[in-house]
């Protein structure tokens, strides 16, 4: 499959991914890492398990092992996460997506299993640019305060650019703050995406001592500017709903986790 979001590994632009059949241990391995709540951590195991060459745009491929981990680890989440979900929808059969979705106008349940569950490839996928980053002024600045040999002092924030998130920026922020805080999980991976503020480049250090705290001060619409960004490349994790009671329609979202959980159960108990 095309990879949503293009990006350079090495000097190489890959652009492909090509995905084959499912050993034992990649699910053992896939299923151990979901236990611990590492979503990111069995979408790697299972899509290094599961992947056979990803090529590039000159033609050349990568088949060994070793190098497809360290890619798919660096590569943007968007692509990792879309090329595992369509995977084990088509090389495992889970190609239904099942769900118990609320009516956000009069709050009952509709379930959508057997007959009225979807199928995963009719989900759209979103492409970017290669290499695409994300630059934003931001609504409102924010303010970090830093402390240099007990001299306090304040940085004003006002604009920063970032690339996409990958499963490596992912799993430092499963080690560092786990998964229980989401939002604060979510602000952890985007800091270690964090390429500039106000035109000056951020080192691994300052991403990491203060870019949780940018993203943790920075107006919610903005957040919300982020979010919508990432959430437009790759496997469009919405579907559209209609009510049985009241006939509301909206757009439902899918949980990548949940699907993933189900889909690693099934596959145990065929
Ligand atoms: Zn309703």
């Amino acid at each position: 499959m095309k990879l949503p979001v293009p990006f350079t590994w090495g000097n190489r632009l890959f652009t492909d991914i090509e995905t084959g059949r499912v050993r034992g241990g990649v699910m053992a391995d896939t299923k151990a890492e979901a236990d611990k709540g590492n979503y990111f951590g069995a979408v790697l195991a299972y899509l290094v398990g599961v992947t056979e060459t990803m090529t590039t745009d000159a033609g050349d491929s990568v088949s060994d092992k070793g190098q497809l981990r360290s890619i798919i680890r660096e590569m943007p989440s968007v692509n990792s996460e879309t090329a595992a979900l369509l995977a084990m929808g088509s090389i495992d059969g889970n190609e239904f997506i099942e769900g118990v979705y609320e009516c956000p106008l009069c709050g009952k349940s509709l379930v959508c299993e057997g007959e009225t569950a979807d199928l995963i490839e009719d989900m759209d996928i979103g492409e970017g640019e290669a290499d695409e980053r994300f630059s934003l002024d931001l609504s409102q600045p924010v303010d970090i305060q830093s402390r240099k040999k007990d001299q306090e002092s304040v940085l004003q924030v006002r604009s920063f650019i970032m690339r996409h998130p990958t499963v490596e920026d992912y799993l430092k922020a499963f080690g560092r703050v786990g998964t229980v805080d989401q939002l604060r999980f979510q602000f952890s991976a985007y800091s270690f995406a964090l390429l500039e503020t106000d035109g000056e480049e951020r080192d691994e250090r300052w991403r990491s001592t203060y870019g949780p705290m940018l993203f943790a001060d920075m107006d919610r619409a903005d957040l919300n500017k982020i979010g919508k960004w990432i959430r437009s490349r790759g496997l469009a994790m919405r579907l559209p709903k209609a009510c049985n009671s009241c006939g509301k329609k909206w757009d439902a979202e899918v949980s990548g986790s949940g699907f993933f959980a189900s889909a690693l159960g099934s596959s145990e108990s065929r």
